[in-house]
């Protein structure tokens, strides 16, 4: 049997499907290690369980799924069609956690910063690594999101 796939190509291959739920929050990882950011991993102490957290700016970052998480007006939040009443209390249970966590984290002082997965589908991540940089170092708003909720996103599913 011919390989086609040279080796580079199988190794991104087997990656993207080992690391089915952690590859996009690698990339976040490691592209903001490379703009020179300092995190530590799983905020096991914080609500919620922060994917990142950065004490030097008393921000925590979170990547969310966005159909567990229901990102607002995502195609990928979507509601399976069998069992719709039980995805739905589950939905409800999951947003209100979510909810009750980020007030907690907020009045513990905690600036809170959520990338949805929509956002890293595409393959460069530049502008926005950039744009969650400058977030952490000089925003001041007690909670951001990427896509911000004012972008039209064109999401590929
Ligand atoms: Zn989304």
């Amino acid at each position: 049997m011919v390989d086609i796939v040279d080796p580079a190509k199988r190794s991104k291959i087997m990656a993207s499907i080992r690391g089915k739920h952690t590859r996009p929050e690698l990339r976040i990882r490691r592209g903001l290690h490379q703009l020179g950011m300092r995190f530590r991993l799983y905020g096991r102490d914080l609500p919620g369980r922060p994917d990142l957290v950065f004490p030097q700016y008393r921000a925590v970052l979170f990547v969310h799924g966005c159909f567990w998480h229901r990102h607002d007006s995502c195609r990928l939040a979507y509601t399976p069609s069998t069992n719709s009443l039980k995805w739905r209390d589950k939905f409800t249970a999951n947003v209100e956690r979510d909810r009750r966590q980020l007030a907690l984290l907020q009045q513990s002082g905690w600036r809170v910063l959520v990338i949805w997965e929509c956002v890293l589908r595409g393959d460069d991540l530049s502008e926005l690594l950039v744009s969650v940089a400058t977030e952490l170092k000089t925003g001041e708003s007690p909670y951001r999101e990427w896509p911000n909720k004012n972008d039209k996103m064109e999401i590929a599913v």
